[in-house]
């Protein structure tokens, strides 16, 4: 594992790399460290994909409120570089804020509509913030291949569209959700779960299996939301929970085959999001 801080020091390296007889391909996997089994599945995806893999660990300030926990955010460097040399990932780029973000640096891009809705209402500098750090980290990069969890699904949706926008050479190649064996999808803010939290906030993907197995058996979508958005209300402070395409995060159509549900909700002064996606 070659561990880089300085964008130049990438660059040259990266540079000498692709003046030989064999340029490399590149997979590039953005992360904000605090490493997980998820973040590792995206990983194992980007080595089947290409000669490098280059992972990055920048915690991004631009995507956090004001009263967002920035600060306490969990980072563990040191075992997320052994979990990456484990897994025999070339790079690690971990660069400092000052290094993604001089201040001459401007990005102003107009996500529209998959920037308005779900997270994007709740936390407005949400995607702002990660295109921003990802536009950037693209930029730097220049990889041939951008793998992305669905955990974070409007992310992915969004990074999709930032990509065609700039009719940038990059495919994104999304990664399955993965969760803990309760259920519970895996994500670097568990770490702030006590044992009885963790089973709590397991409750979210049971709920959701309950509402796809009714999706399936085609119950009236109104009425999944209605039980659904009630199960959750029991044990959480709920942001929202919704039932979409799962294209394009528009309302459903008669007849509509990827469906995903959406949810976003509060246990304490922890932030789940979980979804799932159901073909019919
Ligand atoms: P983060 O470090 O939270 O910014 O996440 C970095 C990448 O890991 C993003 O593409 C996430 O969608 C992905 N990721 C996070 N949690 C999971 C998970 N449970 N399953 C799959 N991908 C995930």
């Amino acid at each position: 594992l070659l561990i880089f801080n300085k964008i130049s020091e990438l660059q040259t390296h990266l540079a000498d790399k692709s003046n030989t007889a064999f340029a490399p391909t590149i997979s590039f996997v953005p992360t904000m460290g605090g490493l997980h089994a998820g973040h590792l599945s995206l990983v194992k995806i980007a080595k089947q994909k290409t000669d490098l893999v280059i992972v990055s660990i920048f915690l991004n300030p631009a995507q956090f409120g004001k009263n967002e926990d920035l600060g306490s955010y969990p980072q563990s460097l040191e075992v997320d570089i052994k979990q990456l040399k484990n897994l025999k990932v070339d790079i690690l780029f971990a660069p400092n804020t000052g290094e993604i973000y001089p201040e001459s640096y401007q990005f102003d891009y107009d996500i529209g509509y998959l920037g308005t809705i779900l997270c994007g209402k709740s936390r407005p500098q949400f995607f702002p913030g990660i295109v921003r750090v990802v536009y950037r980290l693209f930029d730097i990069i220049k990889p041939n291949i951008a793998v992305f969890g669905k955990k974070d699904f409007q992310q992915f949706l969004i990074i999709k569209q930032l990509v065609k926008d700039f009719n940038l050479d990059i495919k994104v190649i999304g990664g399955n959700l993965i969760r803990e064996k309760n259920g519970l999808a895996l994500s670097t803010r568990n770490n702030y779960l006590n044992d009885i939290e963790i089973k709590t906030a397991s409750k979210i993907n049971d709920f959701l299996q309950t509402a796809k197995y009714e999706i399936k058996n085609k119950k009236d979508l109104k009425l999944v939301k209605n039980d659904l958005t009630t199960n959750l209300k029991k044990y959480f402070n709920l942001d929202y929970c919704e039932i979409l395409n799962a294209d394009n995060l528009g309302k459903i159509n008669a007849n509509e085959k990827n469906i995903i549900i959406l949810v976003a909700a509060m246990l304490g002064k922890t932030r789940l999001i979980d979804n799932i996606e159901i073909t019919l």
